[in-house]
């Protein structure tokens, strides 16, 4: 998402190479995103977002509660990277920066005190109503996104394989997603750990964006984090304040503090803390995502209360 997109922002001003372990573009995600704020990154670099989108889904439907969608569409994220990627000139060049976009692994970068949490992850064709589907305990959750076509991507995280196996079991009962026909499958892994706890996002002439540096929420959402991140990389490198650039990103992605705080007290079962942090995570979910209502009061509360271990 970062790298590939922040290549064609920089490909006006710099002579820029990009190079990539996979022939073809990853596509282990779920294809959900923040319409709002990727429709207008990407219209930067010439791509109409809406010739991507699958489906928006009107409802959101959480342990058991149903929220109204606001922001959420699901695009071909695999299409888009791909018509992407032929626009671009793999290549390597003699640079001066090394730019770390390589997501969850952050090859390049300093290793972290890391959290990440495999996911598992498959297609499948199911005739349901088309909405996304979770189910969250404390320590990770399933999620089944239509995809239109009737086919879906159904999934989970969790601190283990097993534990989300588990989730996915979970998730079928509560909506009654039997074992569909399996058309592809995959294992992967996500960043639970904020901007704050990804530090250096600079080290000697390598500098990071995306996952890479922890710009993924707390419910796991990195598609528009990783385009928004790569634009202020963008911005300062054309400015010429590089400087500038770990501050700029701590405060744009505060919402991604915020949230990794709620989840982590949930997670710890700090219930007070939990709650007092309720009305900051309503407001980014309500920006972001769900239209204010009290379901998702409820479901937050839910969140709270009645999460198993
Ligand atoms: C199962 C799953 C479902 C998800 N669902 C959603 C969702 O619905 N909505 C959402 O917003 N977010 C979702 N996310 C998170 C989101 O996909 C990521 O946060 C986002 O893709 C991160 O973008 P990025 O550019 O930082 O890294 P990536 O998109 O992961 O790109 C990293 C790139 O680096 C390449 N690479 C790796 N190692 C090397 C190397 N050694 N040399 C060169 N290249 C290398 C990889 O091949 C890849 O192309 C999901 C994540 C997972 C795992």
């Amino acid at each position: 998402m970062a790298g590939s997109y922040l290549h064609m922002l920089l490909s006006e001003d710099f002579d820029v190479g990009i190079k990539d372990v996979r022939a073809e573009p990853d596509c282990r995600c779920a294809w959900g995103i923040a319409y709002k704020q990727a429709k207008k990154l990407y219209m930067e670099i010439g791509i109409d977002l809406d010739e991507y989108i699958l489906l928006k889904p009107k409802y959101a439907v959480a342990n058991g509660i149903k929220i109204k969608n606001r922001n959420i569409v699901i695009f071909d994220k695999k299409r888009l990277l791909k018509n992407l990627w032929e626009q671009i000139e793999f290549k390597e060049v003699k640079a001066d920066l090394f730019v770390d976009a390589t997501g969850y692994k952050r090859v390049l970068l300093p290793k972290l005190d890391d959290k990440l949490y495999p996911t598992i992850q498959m297609i499948e064709e199911h005739d349901a109503e088309e909405n996304i589907y979770a189910y969250a305990r404390r320590t990770g959750y399933a999620w089944a996104f239509p995809l239109g076509s009737n086919r879906w991507h159904i999934g989970a995280g969790d601190l283990n394989e097993t534990r989300a196996f588990e989730l996915i079991e979970r998730l079928r009962q509560e909506y009654e997603f039997g074992e569909g026909d399996k058309i592809c499958s995959c294992k992967s892994k996500i960043r639970m750990l904020p901007p704050s706890k990804c530090r250096p996002f600079v080290s000697g002439n390598v500098i990071g964006v995306g996952e890479a540096i922890g710009c993924v929420s707390g419910f796991g959402e990195g598609n528009a984090p990783a385009l928004e991140s790569a634009k202020i990389l963008y911005e300062c490198l054309i400015n010429d304040e590089l400087g500038e650039y770990e501050k700029r990103i701590l405060k744009e992605f505060k919402w991604i503090e915020e949230e990794h705080k709620f989840v982590e007290a949930i997670q710890r079962g700090k219930m007070l803390s939990a709650v007092l942090r309720l009305p900051e995570v309503i407001s980014i979910e309500r920006e972001r995502s769900a239209e204010l209502s009290l379901n998702l009061l409820f479901l937050l509360r839910d969140l709270i209360r009645n999460l198993k271990p």
